[in-house]
């Protein structure tokens, strides 16, 4: 049986603009916490590479560049919910982003008696999200994410960076990277961040941090709400 010291508290949304370091920084504190992740866009991935009604209908949005339906995402939310570690603190990261989802994850939570989140918004400025975007590489086989400026430090500036340091595959600029792409973005998210914002303030759940300085500052200032929670 759970002792009452054992409950969390408060499980947690990260919330941030394109480029703010949402899921570093979750892989970070998951390192640190005992924290479970859950990246609604990495499990959406996973789950359409599955057979059956539900990978296709992911794998249909994905293609055509459609949202994926509000009702596949709870289907899958709560799923994954259903299967969690009860001693460990939930950290959603890029979820929810609209108030219909944010009163599904809410009352999802209240009937399995989890604490309901509290959102912390990473706010980073347009100028900073365009400038970590479009210097943002991918990896087209592993998938992983460099930025272009480490990567110049890492081969001391005297070579092609289309080449993946990992895995030797090819780096290349995501699709969504262009800056009007990011221009896009970034005032819709805002847009999400105002009406989430009022939201989890009136509900007494909402903390933000201006997360422009370093990697190491803004890991800090996170683990300092989160173990203060
Ligand atoms: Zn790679």
């Amino acid at each position: 049986m759970q002792t009452k010291k054992t409950k969390v508290r408060h499980n947690f949304i990260l919330f941030g603009m394109p480029g703010a370091g949402k899921t570093t920084h979750a892989g970070l504190l998951a390192a640190n916490l005992p924290i479970q992740v859950i990246g609604l866009g990495r499990i959406l991935r996973e789950r359409a590479s599955r057979p059956g009604i539900t990978g296709l209908r992911i794998r249909r949005a994905m293609r055509t560049g459609d949202f994926v339906d509000d009702r596949i995402v709870e289907k899958v939310v709560s799923d994954v919910l259903d299967r969690v570690d009860p001693t460990k603190i939930l950290l959603f990261d890029g979820y929810p982003r609209s108030l219909n989802q944010t009163y599904f994850l809410d009352s999802q939570l209240a009937r399995r008696g989890q604490a309901l989140p509290m959102m912390i918004s990473l706010n980073i400025t347009k100028r900073e999200a365009i400038a970590r975007l479009s210097g943002r590489r991918q990896c087209d086989a592993c998938g992983r994410q460099f930025q272009l400026k480490d990567l110049k430090k890492k081969l001391n500036g005297n070579r092609t960076y289309s080449i993946c340091p990992v895995c030797g595959g090819n780096l290349v600029t995501r699709l969504d990277d262009t800056p009007e792409a990011i221009k896009h973005r970034f005032e819709v998210m805002d847009l999400q961040r105002k009406i989430l914002k009022h939201y989890y303030q009136k509900a007494g759940r909402f903390v933000e941090i201006t997360a422009s300085g370093s990697m190491k500052t803004n890991h800090n200032k996170l683990m300092k709400i989160i173990k203060g929670s």
